[in-house]
């Protein structure tokens, strides 16, 4: 459904991304990992048109996209920090995307009123970003990120600023919503036990090139090298 072929991307003369393959189905939660500079965030910028590769091709249900402009992508992304309009209400924060699309009134009505119920923000529709919590806050920029519909939702360390228990929270979230409206997700993070609990499949990459790639369990029980291993936490 989402094929990546030998994607790569210099910054003038560091290789950022070295070749990068790889192929999701649709619907499947897949997770990239790897150490800070790695290159997962420059991949997904790639995908959602932020950055253009230098070379490869990005093709989404077969028709290649990788020279199209962010917006006539269907992908959605969500950031580590929440990025939500600080002067607009969570229901207009939501809405911002379909009003975008000129949808009537009324389906759009219907549409955030749906997410807001998926996604546990009844009774915030009136306030404002700063009214509300690290969680609640990045469930607004989750649910301004799905109400469209993208093909693909990235995720970059959408849950890394927020504490512990909040996370844990958030992760099974995340997971029963994406099974439930069946989105294909990609996943970003450096936390291996993330990772784990939350991937249908996880890509770990290290200087701009996936080393291994496979169920959580697979990769725990089977490293294919030391890199993999340590990062794991399955080397002793
Ligand atoms: P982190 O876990 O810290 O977010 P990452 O895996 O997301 O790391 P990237 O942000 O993709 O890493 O960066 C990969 C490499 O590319 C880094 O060495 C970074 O310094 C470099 N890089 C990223 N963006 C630019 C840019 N706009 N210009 C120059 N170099 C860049
Ligand atoms: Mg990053």
């Amino acid at each position: 459904y989402v094929q990546i072929e030998q994607a790569s991307k210099k910054y003038t003369d560091t290789t950022v991304l070295n070749q990068v393959s790889l192929a999701i189905e649709k619907g499947e939660f897949i997770t990239l990992l790897g150490p800070s500079g790695c290159g997962k965030s420059t991949l997904l910028r790639c995908i959602a048109g932020l950055e253009t590769l230098d070379n490869g091709s990005i093709k989404v249900n077969g028709k290649e996209i990788s020279h199209f402009p962010p917006q006539r992508r269907s992908v959605g992304m969500v950031f580590q920090s929440y990025a939500l309009f600080p002067n607009m209400t969570v229901f207009d924060n939501i809405a911002f995307g379909l009003k975008m699309h000129k949808l009537e009134k009324q389906v759009i009505d219907r549409k955030v009123n749906d997410v807001i119920k998926l996604i546990h923000l009844s009774g915030k529709e009136s306030s404002y970003p700063h009214q509300l919590s690290g969680g609640q806050q990045q469930r607004v920029a989750l649910a301004r990120a799905i109400v469209t519909e993208p093909d693909i939702l990235l995720l970059d360390e959408p849950l890394s600023a927020l504490d512990a228990k909040i996370r844990k929270n958030l992760q099974v979230e995340l997971r029963n919503i994406q099974k439930k409206l069946k989105i294909t997700m990609i996943f970003v993070t450096h936390d291996q036990e993330e990772a784990m609990t939350i991937s249908d499949r996880i890509f770990v990459m290290d200087q701009g090139v996936i080393v291994q790639s496979g169920k959580p369990e697979e990769i725990y029980d089977r490293p294919q090298n030391e890199f993999v291993a340590r990062f794991i936490g399955s080397y002793n």
